[in-house]
């Protein structure tokens, strides 16, 4: 992302920023008629929730048991917890041991331990101590989270619940979102854009932490350079003739982001604001260049429910497929297609919502190509941060993206 080599975005990184584009879409066609509110006092998030086996995991302090029994527990504290025959047993870990010890079956089949446990319940609830957080650990991932937590048995596992107030839930995404050694300019831009998104969720929703939303890593992206950013940016909105925009935001537009009703249709129609601009500001993007990928053609019909291969019938002015055809002479959008295809197959196979579909080979594989990554509408992420660096603004990289707002 940056021209210093070494501030390049990992692939892996850049593919989580194109993901985080896409619930953007499907969150804020549900809720565009309500009027700014303020944030949230309290979001639930359901933490860890694209691991597949939460059935073990280890707390460190400071933290406060709630319920259901009251406890303090030091910095220093570690607990270990484990589904036990469908309720939670939480045993203190000796502090000489790792966090996680290799003797996990052992340990649960002893009974976690030497240890009694603490606790044997089907749900607990724990608060963090202090703004450092308490300390979550799954497998290999270790995060600290803000507010309460929640931990109800469930099956074999646990689902994990943090009730976060909506102001330190923005400073998580914004943080979990950017870049590493992102400019404040674009932080503050996403700042926005990550507020007015957060404005409109009821006191109390429950959301996940997984791209499906937007990525809430926990307390320890809310860096004090996020956090400067989010406070400088916290009454700022962005408007169009007098009314809040819809943040649109993506990856990589890889040369131009496209009009709001080339890639939504109708839901875009009199949007003036999410039109085409041209950006080359996102060449350090590794979706800058074009991707090729296979799929097969039956596969690819089975996704499309056609009869035959789709054959793309209209493009925008940049080169963004508008319309396929299908079998019975029936077309599907461009962007209808494209979701179809990621959520079938991830969203790595056709990152971006400019592609094109290759006739089959002789083994019936069909070749992909695509450039970009994200829908391509609204701010283009990578090119808020070459703009950033370029010296622009905040302001500037808003209004460039979305001509003719305001920000206030
Ligand atoms: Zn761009």
């Amino acid at each position: 992302m940056s021209s210093r080599p070494g501030c390049r975005l990992k692939p892996i990184r850049a593919l989580r920023l194109l993901l985080s584009s896409l619930p953007a879409v499907m969150l804020l066609t549900a809720c565009l008629a309500k009027e700014a509110q303020a944030l949230p006092s309290m979001l639930r998030v359901q933490i860890f929730e694209m691991s597949k086996d939460l059935a073990e995991v280890d707390i460190d302090g400071p933290c406060e048991l709630l319920s259901p029994i009251s406890k303090d527990f030091g910095r220093s504290s570690r607990m270990n917890v484990i589904n036990r025959k469908g309720k939670l047993a939480v045993t203190f870990i000796s502090s000489h041991k790792p966090p996680r010890s290799h003797d996990r079956m052992a340990r649960a089949s002893k009974g976690s331990g030497d240890a009694p446990s603490l606790i044997n319940a089907e749900r607990f609830i724990l608060a963090a101590s202090s703004r450092d957080g308490v300390g979550i650990t799954v497998g290999r991932n270790h995060r600290r989270y803000r507010g309460r937590l929640v931990f109800t048995a469930i099956n074999k596992g646990m689902r994990i619940t943090n009730e976060v107030s909506g102001r330190d839930y923005v400073m998580s995404v914004v943080g979990s979102e950017a870049p590493p050694h992102c400019p404040s300019e674009a932080l503050k831009a996403f700042a926005v854009l990550s507020l007015m998104i957060v404005d409109r969720k009821p006191d109390g929703d429950t959301i996940g932490d997984s791209t499906k939303e937007q990525c809430y890593k926990g307390a320890d992206y809310a860096t004090p350079e996020v956090e400067r950013a989010v406070s400088s940016m916290f009454k700022k909105r962005l408007y169009w003739n007098g009314s809040l925009i819809r943040p649109y935001f993506h990856s990589t537009c890889a040369g131009g982001t496209s009009d709001g009703v080339s890639i939504f249709g109708n839901d875009a129609k009199g949007l003036d604001y999410l039109k085409h601009v041209k950006c080359t500001y996102c060449t350090q993007s590794p979706f800058w260049k074009k991707k090729t990928s296979n799929i097969s053609a039956v596969k690819l019909k089975q996704i499309l429910a056609s009869q035959t291969v789709p054959l793309i019938d209209e493009r925008d002015q940049t080169g963004r497929p508008v319309s396929l055809v299908l079998s019975g002479d029936r077309h599907i959008s461009g962007y209808e297609a494209w979701i179809k295809i990621g959520r079938s197959q991830g969203w790595d196979l056709v990152p971006g919502t400019r592609y094109d579909i290759a006739a089959p080979d002789g083994q019936g594989s069909i070749k992909i190509t695509s450039s970009g990554a994200g829908h391509g509408v609204g701010l283009c992420q990578w090119g808020a941060v070459g703009l950033a660096r370029l010296g622009k603004s905040a302001d500037d990289i808003l209004t460039f993206y979305f001509p003719k707002t305001k920000l206030k």
